[in-house]
């Protein structure tokens, strides 16, 4: 079958020939249908992120995937019913973490990861995977489905966000989102029920497709090249929430600046190693005295992926109709993986 893979020692894709995966006991067999190429996939074709799986010479990509049930195996599952995989398996010893359903918050090393960590992702025609990894989806969900798995790791981030200042009474009335690639801006879509105003900063010019769903929800472009990150809240206004979606290592410290007291900042990007100077002690002070909090936050487990299925039926459809811009058959690997273009989400479709 075919398979998009990444070859030991290279950092572009290549299309394989690859044996057909057989469904273990408790295995789902799928048929994929979409796969969706984010901002990790690009780190693990360039050797930032991840891992190959043991003892193999290539890594079949891709972790954001709607596929179809082509054997339920003796599951629960029907024949034909569309699902989205999450994206952790246990590794080999302690699945504490994976038995108490929060695979999320699991210490790496105890893990595997679809596509990214020390396992096989979902460009491939078939795939397997223990049912209870499925998260089952309405048809309609066929084409917008790839989206549910980086919502979800926005659901589960603005839920730690949310949580960490649940003590007290904050009603989060302005938000910024840093970076403009999809993950940005599907958090700034998910927002706007919750926010009065929001930001998202990029570092594009006009026209650009993104500046333009920016604005279409009535948020503010922020240019980081003429507003640094550290001067918004004196350009703009000081924010109750930031989410910071581009692994740029220094936004994660500019975050601590532009926070209002009581704010709250979550980090999901993943930045290179990167040494710059900060001045630690006044970023330390302001993390005390005005009450802030700075959070990581990675992947997302289950109940995530339920939400963010209720949440992509809210989102509205000329958002969703311009987030897609690219959809691409596993021949068109040079294409897909060219993202130098004004494409924002580019999708693998192997129907
Ligand atoms: P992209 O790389 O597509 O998007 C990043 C965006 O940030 C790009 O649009 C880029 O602009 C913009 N950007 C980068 N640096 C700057 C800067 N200095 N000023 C302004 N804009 C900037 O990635 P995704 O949207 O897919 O994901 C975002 C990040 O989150 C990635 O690092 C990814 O690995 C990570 N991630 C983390 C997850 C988690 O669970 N923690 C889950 C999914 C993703 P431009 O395109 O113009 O260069
Ligand atoms: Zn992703």
């Amino acid at each position: 079958m075919n398979a998009i893979a990444v070859e030991r020692g290279e950092t572009e894709p290549s299309l394989l020939d690859v044996p057909e995966p057989t469904p273990a006991d408790g295995e789902v067999l799928l048929r994929t249908l979409r796969v969706g190429i984010d901002g990790t996939d690009f780190e693990v074709l360039d050797g930032n992120h991840g891992g190959f799986p043991a003892g193999d010479e290539y890594q079949i990509l891709g972790h954001e995937a709607v596929c179809a049930v082509a054997d339920p195996n003796g599951t629960d599952l029907t024949e034909g019913e569309l699902v989205v995989p999450t994206v952790r398996r246990p590794a080999e010893g302690s699945h504490e973490f994976f038995e108490r359903g929060e695979p999320d918050m699991a210490p790496p090393g105890t893990y595997r990861e679809r596509g990214i960590e020390g396992a096989h992702g979902f460009m491939a025609e078939f795939v397997t995977t223990p049912a209870e990894f499925l998260v089952p989806i309405p048809d309609a969900f066929a084409e917008t489905g790839v989206l549910i798995e980086p919502m979800s790791n926005t659901v589960k981030a603005l839920e730690l966000a949310f949580a960490s200042r649940s003590l007290f009474e904050w009603d989060p009335k302005r938000a910024l989102v840093l970076g403009n690639g999809p993950l940005g801006l599907l958090t700034l879509a998910m927002l706007q029920p919750t926010v009065e105003r929001s930001y998202c900063l990029g570092r594009r010019d006009r026209p650009d497709p993104t500046i333009d769903i920016i604005e279409e929800f009535g948020a503010t472009y922020v240019d980081s090249r003429t507003t640094p990150v550290s001067d918004i809240a004196d350009v703009h206004e000081p924010m109750d929430l930031v989410y910071e979606a581009t692994g740029h290592a220094k936004h994660a410290y500019d975050t601590i600046d532009v926070l209002a007291p009581n704010g709250v900042g979550v980090l999901l990007g993943i930045p290179n190693e990167w040494t710059f100077d900060i001045d630690g002690g006044r970023l330390h002070r302001e993390l005390v005295l005005g009450n802030k909090a700075l959070l990581g936050s990675v992947n997302s487990h289950i109940r995530h992926f339920e939400s963010a299925k209720e949440s992509l039926e809210t989102l509205p459809d000329w958002f969703l109709d311009r987030i897609i811009t690219d959809v691409y058959s596993p021949t068109e690997l040079e294409d897909a993986f060219d993202d130098s273009t004004d494409c924002i989400k580019q999708v693998i479709d192997f129907t």
